[in-house]
């Protein structure tokens, strides 16, 4: 079954075209079908995924695939949450990761509760009126450093560190991370969802 990818990321594609292949899915990016991003005007992972795979199927015809996710602070509220990406940017600096990271530090200079989690929602529609979308979400838990700490990875990595592994995300391998993370537990979710709701597989 083909399904378009409501994102332009190339990564993105490698990683989930490899989790799906399996269940016989091959996913498209919207791009290559002239498809523009979507807005993202909710206030949660899940409807704005929800948003973009309608998005996406409206305009190809074709089922579609999306993927939303960011970093949720316990004592910010859920802060920087479905802004993590213009977080900065938001606070009038730059949309960058080094930037997202120096206003994360400076929001929680004074806080000592430290947990935080990624999250990922992952949706899946059969039309852009599917009235039963799939939707996992994936969360993975850690704790904000009071400075950042290894080289892989993107975003909020440097600053995550998940006391059950010892390290920083970006410290992990990239193998490491695509097995315990967020959107590694969302996509297994789905997997689920596409077997017993899509009959895939
Ligand atoms: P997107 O959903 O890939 O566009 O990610 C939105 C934003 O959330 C990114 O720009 C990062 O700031 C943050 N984010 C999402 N996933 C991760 C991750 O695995 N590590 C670090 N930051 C992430």
């Amino acid at each position: 079954m083909k399904l378009v990818l409501a994102s332009n990321n190339a990564k993105k594609l490698v990683e989930l075209q490899a989790l799906f292949a399996p269940l016989g899915i091959e996913l498209v990016n919207q791009g290559s079908l002239g498809i523009p991003e979507a807005e993202e005007p909710f206030e949660t992972f899940a409807e704005n995924a929800l948003a973009k795979a309608r998005h996406a199927a409206k305009l190809s015809g074709l089922p579609a695939l999306a993927d939303d996710s960011g970093l949720s602070v316990d004592a910010l509220g859920g802060a920087p949450g479905v802004r993590s990406a213009r977080y900065a940017l938001d606070a009038g600096g730059e949309k960058s990761d080094a930037a997202n990271n120096e206003r994360l530090l400076r929001e929680m200079a004074a806080i000592d509760d430290r947990r935080a989690r990624f999250v990922c929602a992952l949706v899946a529609v059969r039309s852009a009126d599917d009235p039963e979308p799939l939707i996992a979400m994936g969360r993975w838990a850690g704790e904000i450093l009071t400075a950042p700490s290894g080289e892989g990875g993107f975003g909020y990595d440097p600053l995550m560190n998940i006391p059950a592994l010892g390290q920083t995300v970006a410290s992990l391998g990239a193998e490491v991370k695509n097995r315990h993370s967020h959107r590694a537990l969302a996509a297994a979710q789905l997997i689920v969802q596409f077997r017993e709701v899509w009959r895939l597989g």
